[in-house]
């Protein structure tokens, strides 16, 4: 008895990414029907995971353009008058004064408090950042960010720091903030020490796939709203 195994043992056989496609034989041809893989790669799931698989990274290389526009701005700029005023004029000098001296006032409550978190600040791997502004390294590294790293080198020495220390400090662009990020701390008046220990804490995790640690997720926040001219 003839058994016809390409209609019965084929499609068993073909492998998910392909799909099966019958010809038939010519009217009056004796021949069985003849089955031909056709490719269709990439099929629907394959494409689906590809894009799953892709999309962090895309995520990832979309922010670092934001932060390319940025950095190209503020370059040579005290980051904390742009954030505030939008002015560009040099970086001060004295380091201890930089906030009294944006914010215009001759003092403010916690104005120093970034020093401190920044001296135990630990960022996160597999990523790797520039050690003095906390802008990602290779293979994320800002083309404005230029290649020079670390604290006696880099361009924009503070700059993630100073951006979340200013929103922290300015209560409207603070409440802006934490409507995009919920989980980020709230400054509680009367007790810097543990709002600054939270913030800290906070600042350095990560919170999923397609992000860098918080603490520049914010500062990229706050840069597409100033990009799209919202704050
Ligand atoms: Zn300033
Ligand atoms: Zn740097």
């Amino acid at each position: 008895m003839d058994v016809d195994l390409s209609a019965h043992a084929q499609p068993t056989l073909a492998p998910p990414h392909y799909v099966l496609q019958t010809v038939s034989p010519a009217q009056g041809s004796s021949m069985p029907p003849i089955r031909h893989h056709i490719s269709n790669t990439p099929s629907t799931h394959v494409l689906m995971d590809a894009a799953n698989a892709a999309a962090p990274i895309q995520e990832l290389q979309r922010k670092v353009q934001v932060l390319n526009n940025a950095l190209h701005q503020t370059r040579d700029c005290c980051v904390i008058c742009w954030v505030v005023h939008r002015t560009k004029i040099p970086p001060h000098q004295n380091v201890k004064e930089f906030f009294s001296t944006c914010f215009r006032k001759g003092s403010l409550q916690d104005m120093t408090g970034w020093l401190t978190m920044k001296k135990t600040i630990r960022l996160p791997p597999p990523l790797t950042y520039c050690f003095a502004c906390g802008i990602p390294a290779r293979p994320y590294r800002p083309f404005h960010h230029g290649d020079l790293m670390g604290t006696d080198q880099c361009l924009f020495n503070r700059w993630t720091i100073l951006i979340v220390w200013t929103i922290w400090l300015r209560d409207d662009i603070r409440v802006k903030a934490r409507n995009a990020f919920a989980d980020m701390p709230e400054r509680q008046r009367g007790n810097e020490v543990q709002s600054r220990n939270d913030l800290q804490g906070w600042y350095s995790r990560v919170r999923g796939e397609g992000c860098f640690y918080n603490g520049l997720e914010v500062a990229i926040w706050f840069c597409e709203q100033r990009a799209g001219g919202l704050l």
